[in-house]
């Protein structure tokens, strides 16, 4: 299995591609502006069917092509505590880029902490990671050593707590207990900017400390 990483507009938010060729299959993480596109062009290169979109969590730069997916069959995963944000993208119009189109988006299949998933015959979990907003997820692919965080974790950073639904004391908790506790060795591909691991944040993140 291959990982491919895109940072795509308006605001460099990362999309991420899960693709088998030999399956001839592919899964996507978050669908920021393009992100159809891109992985439209990336599975056909590889003669490859989209299965499925997951979303990390339900802000607008994450999930504003979705639609796009939608349009094309290809279901979508999402935690049911962002359902607000993913019924009506427009609450985020005024922290959005002005001028977007802000679709609804309708979630096929509603993600909870602890599940167990099979993506490209790998197993994967789910880990409810809130306090940048309600209703984001991790998935961590023990088989890759990754796992994919949306805004809970940056490298050397954390997510913004201060938007609507964000609470500090809970994102902590989220990363202390959901992050922190993955195998060190990691590797951790957030929702913006570079790639990190468990062990590099557990170190150094001036934000959250481990307990
Ligand atoms: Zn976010």
């Amino acid at each position: 299995m291959e990982i491919h990483v895109q940072e795509l507009p308006p605001i460099g938010t990362n999309a991420i591609t899960l693709i088998d060729t030999a399956q001839k299959s592919a899964w996507v993480i978050d669908a920021p502006q393009r992100a159809y596109s891109w992985v439209s062009d990336l599975a056909s290169k590889h003669d490859c069917t989209i299965e499925g979109l997951i979303l990390t969590h339900g802000h607008w730069d994450h999930i504003i092509d979705a639609h796009a997916f939608a349009t094309a069959g290809i279901p979508i995963y999402g935690h049911a505590d962002d359902r607000p944000l993913l019924d009506a993208p427009s609450r985020m119009a005024s922290y959005a880029v002005p001028g977007l189109d802000l679709n609804p988006v309708t979630v096929t299949h509603w993600l909870e902490d602890g599940q167990s998933l099979e993506i490209l015959g790998s197993p994967m979990e789910v880990r409810h990671v809130p306090g940048h907003c309600p209703g984001n997820i991790l998935i961590y692919a023990p088989a890759l050593e990754a796992a994919f965080v949306g805004d809970v974790i940056f490298a050397g950073s954390v997510g913004r707590y201060d938007l609507p639904g964000g609470d500090f004391s809970l994102l902590e908790r989220s990363i202390q207990s959901q992050v922190y506790t993955l195998p060190e060795t990691t590797t951790l591909y957030p929702g913006h900017g570079p790639t990190t691991s468990v062990a590099a944040e557990k170190a150094g993140n001036p934000f959250v400390r481990p307990n």
